[in-house]
């Protein structure tokens, strides 16, 4: 049965989906998500399924492995870990510099998806009432009446906003929310500009290749340091399930630009031009031929290049809140950029959300939140943070 007030949560990321999640556990389940997401939610934690030589293949497009520091967040995590969603990763992931690979000694324990990083999204959206492939073009607050009209789909008690980039600007920007716009508003930029008090994202490539044989490098994942490239990693490998015989030799690998590289090729990402389709698909090709010393990259038997617009942000909010609520307009805004540009940052600022709504609901608290925008560099590399606790060891029951 349904309770409570009903919200319109825009955006089935990572933070929009913990925060239904969160809703509905304390009793506020008429709760609609709606994401653009053709296929399934998940935004920048989502997977890519090829076809190749016949035979599906994942690849992790976005996110690709997270770990755990928050005691809020672990919860969630050992969910995920008894649903068969998550699981440790325990190929070697490190660092690669002048062609030398190092094992990252930091991290304790790193998590991946099972079957790649969209089963973590999926699992999270099984009770929810989500609205795919819907893209929420306009929203306004009625005074009168205290509800949040969203295009045709109605009205709600209360809104959030769980994405962000220029299409939260244009969304909030005559919503009737004029202090949360302002939080909205956006820069796009490869290096941080301190002076600036809007939220930073940067932009990155990524490339997807597939070799019909395997590279035979010592390792799954690495950070790199180079001029073009940041991020490499072995699909395949990753996610081998070792209960299982392979059968394929095809190697699938998700390969990242640093920022410098995705500001210098920006072009709109919903229709790249076939030139520049090619430029960055040589660029990161060469790229990984010289960073990994090979003498010859393998000719690909499938690649495909995606520009990540408003990748991951480089600016956090100063006030160290972990989620923006308006108390007078009913409208809140989660995600990774206001905490911590990574998956944990996304889930606790879902859930701090999610508890404020509540709490306003309740009556128990209907302040708002500090609504100027202040901003702090994020900590973290260039496809996010990755915080660790040794003190925290995941120990997954049987
Ligand atoms: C290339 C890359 C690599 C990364 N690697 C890692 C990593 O290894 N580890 C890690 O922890 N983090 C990583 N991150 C960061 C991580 O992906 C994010 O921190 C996290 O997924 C953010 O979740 P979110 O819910 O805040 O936002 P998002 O995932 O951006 O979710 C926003 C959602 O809203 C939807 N949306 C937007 N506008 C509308 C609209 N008008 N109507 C309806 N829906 C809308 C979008 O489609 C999207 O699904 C990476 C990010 C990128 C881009």
């Amino acid at each position: 049965m349904l309770s409570g007030s009903s919200v319109a949560v825009i955006g089935g990321g990572i933070s929009g989906l913990v925060c239904a999640n969160r809703l509905s556990q304390l009793g506020i389940n008429n709760t609609t998500v709606f994401d653009t997401g053709k296929h399934a939610p998940g935004g920048r934690c989502s997977s890519r399924q090829v076809i190749i030589d016949g035979r599906a293949h994942v690849f992790d497009h976005s996110a690709q492995y997270f770990t755990v520091t928050d005691s809020r967040f672990a919860k969630i995590v050992s969910y995920l870990h008894r649903k068969g969603a998550v699981k440790i990763w325990n190929g070697k992931l490190g660092h690669l510099k002048s062609g030398k690979f190092s094992v990252d000694k930091n991290i304790t324990q790193a998590f991946i998806g099972v079957n790649g990083m969209q089963d973590i999204p999926k699992c999270l959206a099984e009770t929810l009432n989500l609205k795919n492939s819907t893209w929420a073009g306009n929203v306004s607050w009625e005074a009168a009446s205290k509800k949040w009209r969203v295009d045709r789909h109605g009205y709600f008690d209360y809104l959030v906003i769980a994405h962000n980039g220029k299409c939260a600007d244009k969304l909030m920007s005559s919503a009737g929310a004029p202090q949360v716009h302002r939080l909205t508003q956006v820069r796009f930029c490869h290096q941080p500009d301190l002076k600036d008090k809007r939220m930073q994202l940067c932009s990155l490539w990524a490339l997807l290749v597939s070799f019909p044989t395997p590279l035979k490098l010592p390792f799954e994942g690495v950070h790199v340091e180079d001029t073009d490239i940041s991020w490499m990693a072995n699909n395949t490998a990753k996610l081998r399930d070792p209960s299982r015989q392979q059968t394929t030799s095809n190697e699938c690998w998700t390969v990242f630009s640093t920022r410098q590289f995705g500001s210098r090729n920006k072009c709109p990402q919903e229709n790249i031009p076939p030139k520049v389709e090619k430029e960055v698909t040589d660029r990161l090709l060469q790229a990984m031929k010289r960073v990994t010393g090979l003498a010859q990259l393998p000719v690909p038997n499938y690649t495909r290049v995606q520009l990540w617009g408003a990748a991951v942000p480089m600016n956090i909010l100063k006030t160290g809140d972990e989620c923006v609520f308006d108390g007078q307009h009913n409208v809140g805004i989660c995600g990774d950029w206001l905490t911590s540009p990574c998956i944990q940052g996304a889930v606790v600022s879902g859930l701090a959300l999610a508890e404020r709504i509540n709490k306003h609901y309740t009556g128990a608290d209907t302040s708002s939140t500090v609504l100027v925008p202040d901003f702090v560099a994020a900590d973290g590399g260039i496809i996010g943070a990755f915080p660790t606790d040794a003190n925290m060891v995941f120990k997954p029951s049987k």
